[in-house]
């Protein structure tokens, strides 16, 4: 194999030629001038936008293949949008070729027989929930309803129900994948099985994803709300304990588990909600998948602690996807980092000193929060379903500062960083040690090798091989196998074995 080429930008012809190639199918060719050309680009982070050379937004796999095809055989770059939410822009590109999938492939059907949802590539989280409540069902999907089930699933996907159903990836049965040189394949156990592997974890980087086919469960109303807490420190010290004794993992005769046994789930963070008033708040969003007397004996302490908003109650599943306002539109920045349960008073209370110390010096970025994600971790450490190196028995940090002046982008990209490495430092309290982010960065992985970062939140300054781990070898060969050239490269890229480029 020789070296992989830079890929080149879109030109007048190269538009021209596309609209002739997709002159007798339903697909929308938008240019720089055209109408609805903006729609097309826009991503839930402002900053994430990037003007591509040319627009699809196509119907069927079909209509993916050919404009993969000449992108690859012209040496053009090349994204894909599902639902926009990368915050890195890994479903932009400066000048190339975007299939946008969210726009006209958003499509679920429902096999009732098998339980199964097969969901087209640029659908998001709403849609799959509506769908499948509306029979009775659901899966495991992203908890903020307005992110896309591309991203999310071929990067790993937790969610609200992963407690007792594992990552999404632990529930993906078929990918229909356009490939780079334009080929439509079915990956799934039987078929294409080592397709099917590298896409449960890096699937980014394999081709374009036009149909999953996920297993979903009979599902019942959910036990769920939002409570909001005063950040003092007396509170804070009793929302961890009452935290570490409701998510601690301990022994028991059959293995790991956590109180709750998986059904209850928790978003725990500071933010400055409107209700405050320009407070700093513990906002606290929790669900348990079961009866509400049994939710309200597990989240009592809680309640003993006194919210000043207590919104738990009963509700369809789909609701616990919308706890959590979708806010489209700013500038936003994620970064992530793991972290073990206990959790330590002194280590939040450091953060929520750094959180206030910045939103003080920065008003634009107000909006900002940082959050510990509560999953029993079990169901998804126990695992071993796909190319995903994060499975443990940790838990994933989230800081995401978000903002609306683009002269803040810097800092509020440092204030991300800082406060993730103060996760990483914190977990070596624990006797692990998260990758390093930089060529020869300390890199003590977790259980059977886990990496300790969660690449979907890790999307800047880590390393392909940091994110993929033991999986990496494997991918590379299987990267040079179906997609040669590197036309998939957007987030977190695998170099094809063999190949001289340096990635
Ligand atoms: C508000 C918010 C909430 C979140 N909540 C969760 C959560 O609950 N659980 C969780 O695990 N993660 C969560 N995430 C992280 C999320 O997994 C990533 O942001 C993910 O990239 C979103 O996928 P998307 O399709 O919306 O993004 P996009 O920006 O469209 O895509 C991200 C990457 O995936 C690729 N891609 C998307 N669709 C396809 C496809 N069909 N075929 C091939 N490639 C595709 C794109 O090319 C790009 O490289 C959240 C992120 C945000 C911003």
């Amino acid at each position: 194999m020789g070296s992989i080429e830079q890929k080149r930008t879109v030109t007048y012809t190269d538009i021209s030629n596309l609209r002739q190639l997709l002159s007798n199918t339903q697909a929308e060719i938008r240019a720089p001038t055209d109408p609805n050309y903006s729609k097309l680009i826009d991503r839930w982070s402002k900053a994430a936008e990037k003007p591509a050379g040319v627009a699809i937004a196509p119907t069927c796999s079909e209509e993916v293949g050919i404009a993969v095809k000449y992108a690859t055989e012209n040496g053009l770059d090349l994204a894909v949008r599902g639902g926009g939410h990368s915050t890195a822009g890994a479903s932009s590109t400066d000048g190339g070729i975007l299939i946008d999938l969210q726009s006209r492939m958003r499509n679920v059907t429902v096999d009732e027989e098998k339980q199964q949802l097969h969901i087209q590539g640029g659908a998001l989280w709403s849609d799959v929930d509506d769908a499948a409540w509306a029979k009775g069902l659901a899966t495991v999907g992203g908890t903020v309803a307005d992110t896309g089930v591309g991203g999310l699933t071929l990067g790993g996907g937790y969610g609200v129900l992963s407690g007792t159903r594992g990552l999404v990836i632990d529930n993906t049965r078929e990918f229909t994948v356009v490939l780079a040189n334009g080929d439509i394949q079915r990956a799934n156990k039987g078929e294409n099985s080592d397709l099917f592997w590298a896409l449960n974890g890096a699937g980014q980087n394999f081709g374009v994803t036009t149909e999953f086919v996920l297993q979903a469960y009979p599902q019942a109303e959910v036990y769920l709300g939002t409570m909001l807490f005063p950040a003092t420190s007396e509170i804070i010290t009793k929302l961890v304990d009452a935290l570490n004794d409701l998510y601690k993992v301990y022994s028991t005769p059959n293995g790991p588990a956590t109180k709750s046994e998986g059904r209850a789930m928790s978003l725990v963070g500071f933010a400055k909600p409107p209700p405050a008033e320009g407070k700093t708040m513990v906002l606290m969003n929790a669900v348990f998948d079961g009866p509400q007397s049994e939710g309200e004996k597990l989240f009592q302490p809680f309640f003993d602690i006194g919210p000043a908003v207590n919104e738990m109650r009963m509700a369809p599943y789909p609701t616990a996807n919308k706890l959590v306002p979708a806010m489209y539109g700013m500038r936003s920045s994620m970064k992530g980092a793991a972290y073990m349960m206990p959790l330590r008073t002194n280590f939040v209370m450091d953060i929520q000193s750094k959180y206030d110390a910045f939103i003080e010096s920065c008003e634009d970025a107000a909006p900002s929060v940082v959050a510990w994600e509560l999953y029993d971790p079990c169901k998804v450490a126990q695992s071993e379903e796909g190319s995903f190196a994060n499975r443990g028995y940790h838990f994933n940090s989230l800081v995401m500062p978000m903002w609306s002046k683009p002269e803040n982008d810097r800092r509020c990209r440092q204030f991300a960083r800082d406060l993730s490495d103060m996760f990483k430092k914190e977990i070596q309290s624990h006797g692990y040690q998260a990758s390093g982010g930089v060529e020869g960065g300390a890199s003590v992985r977790g259980r059977q090798g886990a990496v300790m970062l969660y690449g979907n939140y890790d999307q800047y300054d880590e390393l392909s091989k940091d994110i993929f781990g033991d999986s990496y070898p494997k991918l590379q060969k299987l990267k040079g196998q179906y997609d040669p050239h590197n036309m998939f490269n957007k987030l977190f890229a695998i170099q094809p074995e063999g190949a001289t480029a340096q990635l």
